[in-house]
């Protein structure tokens, strides 16, 4: 597929709340080990929250979609992930713009955008031990694999394959942004919660374009 519709977009955000849900305990598993204990229970309220509000009044254009996914999440999860995660689907509506269906370099920038909010709003930079770790290696993948083909659904399944290794890199690392920060050496050995939601992220978009 070179394009992705409204309806696939709306496919990805709806897999994504599935895929949170079914594995709420391994995501608050995760940050109890070095956070709160909640992160399990933030996205599955703020993506049950997403989902709701699409099956009340659907989305009529991608960048509709997005904000309003962003600003759901912004407004229903009181942790660090509502306004991260926020702000990456409010920038990656904005830079979609009123569309029905993008193409492939349409959604690399609208994920791109998506990417450069979450630094705008968290600061993080790579092996800091968050989100970002598995968010900018996947775009990067994404966007190396369109060089080669415009199949989005390649390009997806390049981009989760980086995420999963970018998840499990976290695992050594020291966590430098967030709860986990605050741990100091004791936040090594254990996988970042955020980390591990958003390689369900690239989950989710891959396998909404194998079907
Ligand atoms: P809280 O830490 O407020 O309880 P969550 O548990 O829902 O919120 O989310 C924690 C995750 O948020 C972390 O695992 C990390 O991936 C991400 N995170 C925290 N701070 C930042 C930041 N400054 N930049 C990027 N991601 C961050
Ligand atoms: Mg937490
Ligand atoms: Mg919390």
């Amino acid at each position: 597929n070179d394009t992705i519709s409204l309806d696939q977009l709306t496919g990805w955000l709806t897999r994504f709340r599935d895929l949170v849900t079914e594995q709420v305990s391994y995501l608050t598993e995760l940050d109890s080990a070095i956070g709160d204990a909640d992160h399990g229970s933030n996205m599955t309220r703020g993506m049950g929250a997403v989902v709701e509000r699409i099956q009340a009044s659907p989305a009529g254009t991608v960048d509709e979609l997005f904000k309003g996914a962003g600003m759901t999440l912004v407004t229903s999860v009181g942790g660090a992930s509502g306004p991260l995660y926020g702000t990456f689907f409010l920038r990656v509506g904005t830079t979609a713009g009123p569309v029905g269906t993008l193409d492939a370099p349409g959604l690399a920038a609208a994920l791109r955008a998506g990417l450069d909010g979450v630094v705008a709003r968290g600061k993080a930079e790579a092996g800091d031990k968050t989100m970002f770790d598995v968010l900018a290696p996947a775009l990067d993948a994404f966007d190396d694999a369109l060089l080669v083909s415009s199949d989005i659904s390649s390009a997806a399944g390049a981009a989760y394959s980086a995420a999963q290794t970018g998840r499990d890199a976290t695992e050594a690392l020291l966590a430098r942004k967030g709860r986990a920060s605050y741990l100091g050496e004791r936040s090594i050995g254990h996988i970042d919660p955020g980390a591990a939601s958003t390689s369900l992220l690239f989950q989710a978009l891959a396998e909404i374009l194998v079907k």
